[in-house]
């Protein structure tokens, strides 16, 4: 895909902030923030990107305003140098598909950048070890904007190949058992042994992570929040052990098949 010239001498960047700290963000990321005239975003995400916002036209609104966001960064994009900002990446369950719908049907000729992030998923992965290393999937376990049923179509379909799965949207305060129902179809598939890798608020503040087994989260997920990210390891990971202690959690590519090492 490429970027379509702009009738007007505006440009509308969507921009990854990454997960949260601001040297986990990409120089590009910066760049685009820093050469904007106007930023629009959620605050949260404004808060990480502070040191670049001097000067700056600010438009922030509340989560669950995205629709209403998108429009006014489209509309102000026709004649300003706009970034849209989205944490980890705007692409993964963040704000470009409803950004590049909008200009789709409204504005055409929006010059449009979409700048990569560091998502959760790989960002979760780096504080556990390497649980990722070869084949995984992904899924969200927000029912906002997708039919729970759906959901867990999904989750029955994904945990059956034995890959690991990433959840993101683990809890919501109005679905608090989505993860339990999770982890339910999980146990179906897997054994109970299979590691799990929890990761708060990874590359902030109050980052924590957690590596467990199935069977234990299965049984007691009371600490696992919205900020979370879970790692539900595949048929061939395991536990990355120190002696006694656990530090994270491989799956191995394969060069085991191939080499001696
Ligand atoms: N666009 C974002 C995802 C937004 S969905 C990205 O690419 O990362 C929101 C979910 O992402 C959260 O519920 C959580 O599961 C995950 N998440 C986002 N940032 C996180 C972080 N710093 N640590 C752990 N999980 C995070």
């Amino acid at each position: 895909m490429s970027p379509s010239p702009s009738q007007g001498k505006g440009k509308l960047y969507i921009v990854g902030t990454g997960p949260g700290r601001s040297d986990q963000m990409t120089m590009r990321a910066r760049d685009a923030i820093a050469s904007s005239t106007h930023v629009v975003g959620n605050q949260i995400y404004l808060d990480n990107v502070s040191d670049l916002l001097a000067g700056k036209e600010i438009f922030n609104s509340s989560m669950g305003r995205e629709v209403q966001r998108a429009k006014k960064a489209v509309e102000l994009a026709q004649d300003h140098m706009v970034s849209i900002v989205s944490g980890g990446d705007a692409g993964v369950y963040g704000m470009a598909s409803i950004v590049l719908e909008i200009v789709e049907k409204s504005f055409p000729e929006t010059a449009v950048e979409i700048v990569p992030g560091v998502t959760a998923a790989s960002a979760a992965a780096s504080l556990l070890g390497s649980p990722l290393s070869s084949d995984f999937m992904v899924i969200s376990l927000s029912d906002l904007l997708t039919p729970w049923v759906e959901i867990e179509r999904r989750l029955e379909a994904a945990f059956g190949v034995g890959v690991p799965v990433v959840l993101y949207n683990p809890k919501s305060l109005r679905r608090p058992d989505n993860l339990h129902t999770a982890l339910s179809i999980a146990k179906k598939h897997l054994p109970g042994t299979t590691p799990i890798g929890v990761v708060k608020d990874a590359y902030r503040p109050d980052e924590t992570v957690t590596v467990t087994k199935l069977e234990a989260l299965a049984e007691n997920d009371d600490f696992v929040d919205m900020h979370s990210t879970v790692v539900v390891g595949g048929l061939d990971s395991r536990i990355w052990a120190e002696g006694e202690s656990v530090r994270g959690i491989i799956t191995p590519r394969g060069y085991n098949r191939k080499y001696a090492y």
